[in-house]
């Protein structure tokens, strides 16, 4: 099959694949406004956010209504029940018909390798930790709590949660998956290379709109020091093999904005900056339907 992808050479070094990879191909910075009339009733509206980080009730605008609202990930700080649970009353009051929210490596509690592993990790050198956890800008407490939550998908009730998996809303094929290339061990960190391509390839082919809280490779992934962070093997998996509408993503919140290869539309739809405040406005796009719908 000449569409299957296969790991880059420069995939652990994603700031050199990219200055390669970019000599072949150009990505176009796309200036998108929220459209200020009603959707047209041959389409479907779509409204994304991402990284919102418990910070929701500083948001000083207003969320645009659509049809179906998504969510990449990142939606608390670190995966704690109460941070779960005022998520989920706060996307219970929204409008929208269809809810999609993913998880990012900021929902600790979500991923299960990574919970069992951080209490084997607290049992073993709880002698020597400080109050303040290393890299998660949290006590110790908040993490603790966080990974000794049991089944907390049960506390997301106002929305549907993927991962790993997809549904369909009038015909249009939406896939959800929280993984990212690992960086400060959070949870769902993979390494570059054959690991996270293995869970990129079970994103069906006939996917419309694509979620994952990782950027791909060349899209919304500069970070402020220089380097890109986004995934090699996604870029090529998103444009060989998938060939989305819209591939909707977070996670590097200084590339928020929308792009293009000139035939997928890449959405970072960061809604906080660098800084953590929630300044960036939802990205909205409306689907043509596909026939009979
Ligand atoms: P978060 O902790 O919310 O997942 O990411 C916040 C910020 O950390 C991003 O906006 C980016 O500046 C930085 N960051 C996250 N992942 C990576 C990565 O893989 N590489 C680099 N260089 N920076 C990252
Ligand atoms: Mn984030
Ligand atoms: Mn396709
Ligand atoms: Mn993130």
């Amino acid at each position: 099959m000449d569409n299957e992808v296969s790991v880059h050479p420069l995939s652990d070094r994603p700031t050199a694949a990219w200055k390669e990879i970019s000599k072949t191909q150009k990505m176009y910075k796309l200036n998108v406004k929220i459209p200020q009339k009603p959707v047209e009733p041959n389409k479907l509206r779509f409204v994304c956010m991402s990284d919102t980080h418990s910070l929701i009730r500083n948001i000083m605008f207003d969320i645009p209504d659509g049809d179906v609202f998504i969510h990449a990930g990142d939606f608390t700080k670190c995966g704690q029940k109460d941070e779960v649970l005022s998520f989920d009353k706060w996307i219970g009051t929204l409008p929208h018909k269809h809810k999609i929210v993913i998880a990012g490596n900021h929902e600790l509690s979500f991923d299960e390798k990574f919970t069992n592993l951080f209490k084997k990790k607290i049992e073993s050198q709880s002698r020597d930790m400080t109050d303040e956890v290393p890299h998660y800008g949290k006590t110790k407490d908040n993490i603790n709590d966080a990974v000794n939550t049991e089944n907390i998908r049960q506390y997301l009730t106002n929305c549907t949660y993927l991962e790993d998996s997809g549904l369909e809303i009038c015909g249009i094929k939406i896939y959800g998956t929280p993984w990212q290339p690992e960086f400060g061990n959070w949870a769902f960190n993979l390494p570059r290379g054959s690991e996270c391509l293995n869970k990129w390839n079970r994103i069906p082919s006939d996917t419309d709109v694509l979620i994952t809280h990782t950027p791909p490779l060349g899209h919304g992934d500069l970070v402020c020091s220089g380097v890109r962070a986004g995934c090699t093997e996604l870029l090529y998996t998103v444009q060989k093999r998938i060939q989305p509408k819209y591939h909707i993503f977070g996670h590097i919140h200084e590339g928020y904005g929308v792009t293009s290869d000139g035939k997928i539309i890449f959405v970072n739809a960061s809604t906080c900056d660098i800084n953590y405040i929630p300044n960036n406005l939802p990205v909205v796009f409306d689907i043509p339907l596909p026939p009979g719908h």
